[in-house]
């Protein structure tokens, strides 16, 4: 049966236990995850590129009843070095000994340009955060997810990384590559019991959809903590033979 998100019911402890690395954790999607994934009973590794935006979550996720102690993990998607990667995967190895969710949801827009005016070192810059930095940080944390009895992996895609629309450019084209990139992990493990699939959000309202579409109206926009039940649902036990999707969350 296929997955709707809006059918989908939630209950109370559904991630108890569960390991998860949330990327881009300082705000929109990814902060509201966070915060949802430890009310359910995750142990949350909050990701992000400032340690004083990070900082708040984590209080903020201190301050939920019953909500287990989350981590925090620094690292800048668009700088970070080998080092750093290596870092980051040996300390969560070394506190948890396994990661059981990667949540891939860090990202940014870069400028709405024609192909024909891009930017090429803004390409690359867009191509780094949202495409290359994720397959980065997905093999160097390769050891603890397979430690995992059930590791699942979201990459996070958009409507126009499966439709290339006029002016959108790189993120676009990382868009599409990370569907790529999704669809090639799972069939290269699909034998392992490692689940790697993709949600495309839909129109959220973040800052990254307001600097997309500054006159829209927001109010009409689902929020971010109102589109997470597609990700509750692949980080959690009723997903187990799923793999190879790409999910829309609303
Ligand atoms: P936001 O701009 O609200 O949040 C983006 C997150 O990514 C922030 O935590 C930001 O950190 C982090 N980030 C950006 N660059 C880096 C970097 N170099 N290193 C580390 N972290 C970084 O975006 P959304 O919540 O809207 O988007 C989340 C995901 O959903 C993205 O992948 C986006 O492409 C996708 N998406 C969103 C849609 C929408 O309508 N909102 C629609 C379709 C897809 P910081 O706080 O430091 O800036």
């Amino acid at each position: 049966m296929e997955f709707e998100a809006k059918d989908y019911e939630v209950r109370a402890g559904l991630l108890t236990d569960r390991i998860i690395l949330i990327t881009g954790a300082t705000d929109g999607i990814g902060r509201a995850l966070a915060l949802r994934t430890a009310e359910l009973g995750a142990r949350v590794v909050l990701h992000g590129r400032n340690t004083k935006r990070l900082e708040k979550v984590y209080d903020e996720i201190e301050a939920i009843d019953g909500a287990v102690r989350p981590s925090i993990a620094v690292l800048d998607l668009a700088t970070a070095d080998s080092d750093a990667y290596t870092s980051l995967a040996n300390s969560i190895e070394q506190e948890f000994g396994r990661l059981d969710g990667l949540v891939h949801n860090a990202g940014i827009l870069g400028n709405r340009h024609s192909i024909e005016q891009y930017d090429p070192a803004e390409w690359q810059q867009v191509m780094h955060v949202n495409l290359t930095a994720p397959f980065a940080l997905t093999q160097v944390l390769f050891p603890a997810l397979k430690k995992s009895r059930n590791p699942s992996l979201i990459f996070t895609s958009s409507g126009v990384g499966r439709v290339g629309k006029a002016f959108w450019g790189a993120y676009s084209v990382s868009k599409f590559g990370t569907e790529a990139l999704s669809q090639i992990l799972s069939n290269e493990n699909r034998h392992s019991g490692m689940r790697v699939n993709c949600i495309n959000p839909g129109a959220v309202r973040t800052k990254m959809r307001l600097a997309a579409y500054p006159a829209e109206d927001r109010d009409v926009l689902k929020g971010p903590e109102d589109i997470l039940a597609a990700y509750l649902y692949l980080l959690g036990p009723d997903s187990e033979e799923i793999t190879g999707q790409s999910l829309d969350a609303q």
